[in-house]
């Protein structure tokens, strides 16, 4: 017996530079301070990513008010796309 494949497929895997200065996320990133332990909240929508690479190590940097600590944390940006269902006509 053959077994069929759907002849569209999209490839998920993906590792490019997003041609944007300034790339704004609605993602907040938390850490917490490891001199205070003060919980911090860096949200993506206000401070951007200035040509993120989609699969690499983005740094977010972090400063707490309570102590002046600074520190940067690495994130990872992946992206996916999906073939959408089709709609059927009634
Ligand atoms: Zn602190």
């Amino acid at each position: 017996m053959t077994r069929e494949y759907p002849k569209v497929k999209v490839d998920n895997y993906c590792k490019a530079s997003l041609d944007v200065k300034r790339c704004y996320l609605p993602i907040d990133v938390t850490d917490i301070c490891s001199k205070c332990n003060n919980v911090i909240a860096i949200s993506l929508d206000d401070h951007y990513l200035s040509y993120p690479v989609i699969g690499m190590a983005e740094p977010v940097s972090f400063y707490c008010d309570n102590c002046h600590n600074e520190w940067d944390v690495d994130i990872i940006i992946s992206l996916g796309v999906s073939l959408a269902e089709k709609v059927q006509d009634e």
